[in-house]
C-alpha cells in the first residue's frame, strides 16, 4: 500500500500574467502557456479551497507572473488573516505594481515574507532586464512597506532582495547589498536562467559578491554532478505546484501538461495524490519504468536523470536544506 501524502502547506499562483517583459522570462517571453493561462486566483476559490481543506494551514502565493496584479488580492490577504492562515510569496515580485491598501494590508495582517525580484541597483541598469519596469517605484514601495512595518510595530513581511546577475549588472551588486542592508532586507544572488544572455563577465569577482562555487549553472552542474535546479522536483513531494485556476502542475517548472485533477473540484490530498502524479514521484526516484504520457517526460531535468542514472533519493528530497528550512519557518509562523 502506497503511502498518502498529507501537505500542510500549499503553493498556489496568485496571478499568471505580467506587466513587464524580461528577454528570457519562461511565462511571457513566448506567450502564455495554454496550460497555465494568463488569470489570476479569485478570492472565492481561495476561501472555498480553504474551508474544504482544512489540513492546509499555510500558503505560498508563489506566481508564474506578478502577484501585486491580482485584483482580488487584498481580500485573500485580509481573509487568510482573519482566519488564521498564513501567507508568504518567495518566487520574486516585481513591485513596479501596488493596488489601493495592499502594501498596508500585507503588513497589518502579517504577510509572512516577500521576495522582490530587484536586478540592479540603478534604475539605467535595473531596466535593461526589468523592461517596462521602474527601479524607483520599485524602491518606493519598499519603503512604503518599511513605514508600515513600524507604524504597526510588526517585522512581517520579512523582505528579500533577489538579483539575478547578468553581465550588464555584476558591477552593482555591492551597491544593491548595501542598498539591501539600508532597507532592512535580506539579500540572495541568484544565477541566471540562461546563461548565453548577458552572460557574466567577471566570473570571480561576482561568485565573491554572490558567494557562489561557480559561475553559472552549466559550471555548477559540471561540478557537483547534478543540475542547479535539481531541487524544483522536490516539490513534488513537499507542496505540489497548483496553478491559479486550480490544475496540478506539480512544480514551477512545469507549464506544459497538468497532471489531472482540480484542487477546487476534487479537494487537495486527492490531487497530491493522484494516480499520476504518484507515478511521477516513483520514476523520478528511479523506481518506476519511464512513461510517455506524464509531463516529467518532456522536461530536461528528468532527462538528465535517465542518461545520468542519478535518480533523486528521499534522503535529498526530506532532509534538503529547503524543505528544513520551510518546516522551520512553518513552525515559527504557527507560534
Ligand atoms: S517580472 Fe517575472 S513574470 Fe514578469 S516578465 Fe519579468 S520574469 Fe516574467
Ligand atoms: S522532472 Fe521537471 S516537470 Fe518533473 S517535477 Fe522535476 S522539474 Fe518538474
Amino acid at each position: 500500500m502506497r503511502a498518502v501524502l498529507k501537505p500542510k502547506v500549499i503553493v498556489i499562483d496568485a496571478n499568471a500574467s505580467c506587466q513587464l517583459r524580461c528577454p528570457t522570462c519562461p511565462t511571457t517571453s513566448k506567450g502564455y502557456p495554454p496550460v497555465v493561462g494568463c488569470g489570476y486566483l479569485k478570492s472565492a476559490d481561495f476561501k472555498k479551497l480553504l474551508i474544504d481543506n482544512p489540513i492546509i494551514r499555510s500558503v505560498s502565493l508563489n506566481s508564474r507572473g506578478e502577484m501585486f496584479l491580482n485584483p482580488e488580492l487584498l481580500s485573500i490577504v485580509e481573509w487568510a488573516f482573519a482566519n488564521d492562515i498564513p501567507l508568504s510569496s518567495d518566487s520574486g515580485v516585481n513591485l513596479n505594481h501596488a493596488g489601493a491598501g495592499v502594501l498596508e494590508a500585507l503588513v497589518r495582517c502579517r504577510f509572512r515574507s516577500l521576495c522582490c525580484s530587484i536586478d540592479g541597483a540603478t534604475p539605467e541598469t535595473y531596466c535593461i532586464y526589468r523592461i517596462g519596469g521602474d527601479f524607483n517605484r520599485v524602491i518606493y514601495h519598499v519603503r512604503q512597506i518599511n513605514q508600515y512595518k513600524r507604524i504597526y510595530k510588526s517585522k512581517y513581511p520579512r523582505l528579500i532582495w533577489q538579483f539575478v546577475v547578468f553581465g550588464h549588472n555584476e558591477h552593482e551588486l555591492p551597491m544593491a547589498k548595501q542598498l539591501a542592508a539600508e532597507l532592512g532586507m535580506g539579500f540572495q544572488a541568484k544565477m541566471s536562467w540562461d546563461s548565453s544572455y548577458s552572460p557574466i563577465r567577471n566570473k570571480g569577482f561576482v561568485m565573491r559578491e554572490a558567494g557562489w562555487q561557480a559561475g553559472t549553472r552549466e559550471e555548477f552542474a559540471s561540478l557537483k554532478g547534478a543540475n542547479y535546479m535539481r531541487g524544483v522536483c522536490f516539490s513534488l513531494w513537499h507542496s505540489p505546484r497548483i496553478n491559479w485556476d486550480g490544475k496540478v502542475l506539480g512544480c514551477c517548472w512545469n507549464s506544459w501538461q497538468e497532471f489531472g485533477g482540480n484542487v477546487f473540484k476534487d479537494g487537495y490530498i486527492a490531487c497530491a495524490n493522484g494516480e499520476n502524479i504518484d507515478y511521477a514521484r516513483r520514476m523520478l526516484l528511479g523506481r518506476s519504468p519511464h512513461r510517455d504520457d506524464l509531463p516529467c517526460s518532456a522536461c530536461k531535468l528528468y532527462s538528465e536523470m535517465r542518461q545520468s542514472g542519478r535518480y533523486l533519493t528521499e534522503s535529498e528530497i526530506f532532509g534538503s536544506l529547503l524543505y528544513r528550512l520551510a518546516r522551520a519557518i512553518y513552525r515559527g509562523v504557527r507560534s
